[in-house]
């Protein structure tokens, strides 16, 4: 095993995220961050292991705004400044410290951006909460505060001189928040498997961006119940040639495992192996078209140890040692 960190996959995590309180009996609890903090921490643990832990910063107003309006930022911080125990603009809890969080989570998907920009590490997996694709630029909901996706993607291009961003979306729901961000904007394609019919109702395969942004994006909605022997070929067979098409500098993954089997909140069958798979697959193409340059940032997933179990998978499957 390699010590050299460029060669090591990196790893964001910290108890930091365990104060964002959503309420008892929550699906987005912070026990099932410590379930993920834990396999993650054991891991590291091991003597010879392939991963590399970073360290990041809270984000900047200034991070925010590249991508979410002034007046949401303000009202969202005002929301948990006043104790509210839910955002104003949609279903997201929140406490005291969830805006500190929130912030935190950003900063840590550009830290795992930047390490993987500096060449510090070659890919990077951020476990973050709370997750980000159902915001929008005006919008808060879905248990999403900031999109920290998409955050990372903006800071990509402005900051770090990558020209064109590919987002792809395993998570259960459709990442409408992520859509909506850049449904016109030919630069950043943002690609979706998801299950077809439920919460938040977008996703369409008609949905394919508009403008300028007609074609980068990408929805593949499928039915409940499906699994891997579905989901795995068409990853395969349109979302790989119409990444390859696109030809993307970065590869940002909004890693939600709520598709997994044993899911209390998503209905498909997603095993750990076929997030193997499915991260097998990433990697090659970021190996063909960017230097191999992904980030993956935590979204859903809400069984804890089925969380963790395919949080583990995916990384180990990132770092060439699965
Ligand atoms: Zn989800």
């Amino acid at each position: 095993m390699t010590s050299d960190p460029t060669e090591l996959t990196g790893l964001i995590y910290d108890a930091s995220f365990l104060k964002h309180d959503t309420g008892p009996m929550h699906p987005e609890s912070a026990e099932r961050y410590a379930a993920v903090m834990k396999a993650l921490e054991q891991s590291l643990g091991k003597k010879s292991n392939p991963f590399h832990r970073l360290p990041f910063q809270q984000a900047k107003i200034a991070d925010i705004l590249l991508c979410h309006e002034s007046w949401y930022h303000d009202i969202a911080r005002m929301d948990v400044d006043q104790f509210a125990d839910v955002l104003r603009t949609g279903d997201t809890a929140i406490c005291p410290e969830s805006y500190e969080v929130a912030m935190d989570a950003v900063g840590a998907s550009l830290a795992g951006v930047d390490a993987v920009c500096a060449g510090l590490v070659k890919n990077a997996f951020c476990a973050i909460r709370p997750p980000g694709h159902h915001a929008s630029a005006e919008r808060g909901m879905g248990f999403c505060m900031f999109n920290n996706v998409a955050i990372a993607a903006r800071h990509l291009q402005q900051r770090r001189g990558m020209k064109r961003i590919a987002i792809l979306d395993w998570d259960v729901h459709h990442g409408n928040g992520t859509q909506d961000i850049f449904y016109s904007d030919d630069s950043v394609f943002y690609i979706s498997s998801h299950e077809d019919n439920i919460y938040p109702h977008t996703g369409a395969t008609d949905e394919t961006g508009k403008g300028a942004g007609e074609g980068t994006t990408l929805n593949i909605p499928v039915p409940e119940g499906s699994g891997g022997e579905l989901i795995l070929p068409q990853w395969q067979n349109t979302i790989g040639p119409a990444l390859k098409e696109f030809h993307p500098d970065f590869i940002l993954i909004s890693a939600g495992f709520d598709a997994r089997v044993g899911d209390p909140i998503g209905m498909l069958n997603l095993t750990d192996d076929d997030f193997s798979k499915l991260t097998t697959l990433v990697c090659e193409w970021a190996e063909e078209l960017c230097d191999g340059r992904i980030v993956s940032v935590l979204e859903g997933g809400y069984d804890p140890s089925g969380l963790s179990s395919a949080v583990m998978a995916h990384v180990r499957e990132m770092s060439g040692t699965a």
